[in-house]
């Protein structure tokens, strides 16, 4: 009984591909083609979804590329107006509830691709056409290359490097440090704004209501991001709100 329990245990120690994930995917392609942005109702959802089934499909979960995502990608191009980027780090509730109410404002998940992707896990395997419901790679006990790491890896980086005019970041200042040099938003999306293009980086720091006294834009953490923007020749303001802002211009 115990050699046979360990052979059936699961391979990886994050959670499975979500339960119809395909159909998840398709669902959430027509929903954002047909009814939030009508400007992309000439794109394929089937093609989307079969390519983002591909994307990992019959391959090692530990080794997926940016590669493996370039058919998906090719399909879900979608420009971004400038000054109507959103970037948030640890601040996603926040984040979304801002771009719930207004619609021309644009985090990740506001895009198609991002729209797709948010909440879901998918892996393959090696070996067979299916994808693993039962485990995937967890990020940081298995492998870092897997495919929900690699594909927000990549969307985040061409989120940012797409980016022009003011671009925003929803930071969370209840916690110690808002600014988190290892997060996506710190190692990722920072490095790739274009100063050429960016006319500035205006953070946004939330904090709940009665909370943090002192001024959260003048903590040790704020200025790291500060002198990060500035060696980038990005402009950076800063400021800092109980709740949630109404307008994120300053
Ligand atoms: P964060 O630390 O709040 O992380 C956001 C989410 O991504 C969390 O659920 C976290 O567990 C997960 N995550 C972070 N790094 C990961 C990794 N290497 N592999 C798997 N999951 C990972 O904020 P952040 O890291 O600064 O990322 C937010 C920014 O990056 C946003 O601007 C957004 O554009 C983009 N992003 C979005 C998602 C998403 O799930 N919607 C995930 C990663 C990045």
């Amino acid at each position: 009984v115990g050699v046979l329990k360990w052979l059936q245990r699961p391979k990886w120690n994050g959670r499975g591909t979500t339960d119809n994930f395909a159909g998840m995917v398709l669902e959430r392609c027509n929903v954002y083609t047909q009814m939030l942005q009508p400007a992309l109702r000439n794109v394929d959802c089937q093609k989307i979804q079969e390519a983002f089934k591909s994307s990992s499909i019959s391959k090692n979960p530990c080794n997926i590329t940016e590669e493996d995502y370039q058919p998906l990608v090719k399909l879900t191009t979608q420009t971004i107006p400038c000054g109507k980027t959103v970037l948030w780090s640890k601040a996603k509730e926040t984040a979304h509830e801002y771009t719930r109410g207004d619609r021309e404002m644009f985090t990740l998940e506001d895009t198609l691709l991002g729209y797709l992707a948010d909440g879901l896990t998918w892996c393959g395997d090696a070996g067979t056409s299916e994808m693993n419901y039962r485990s995937c790679p967890h990020w940081k006990k298995d492998c870092p290359n897997n495919p929900v790491s690699v594909f927000w890896k990549m969307a985040s980086r061409r989120f940012a490097d797409a980016a022009c005019g003011v671009v925003y970041v929803i930071l969370n200042g209840s916690i110690s440090n808002p600014f988190d040099e290892n997060s996506t938003f710190g190692s990722v999306e920072i490095n790739n704004l274009r100063p050429e293009k960016v006319q500035a980086l205006h953070a946004w720091v939330i904090h709940d209501v009665g909370g943090v006294p002192s001024d959260p834009c003048m903590t040790s953490s704020i200025n790291k991001l500060k002198s990060i923007t500035s060696q980038r020749k990005i402009a950076f303001r800063c400021r800092h709100n109980a709740g949630l802002p109404h307008s994120l211009r300053i």
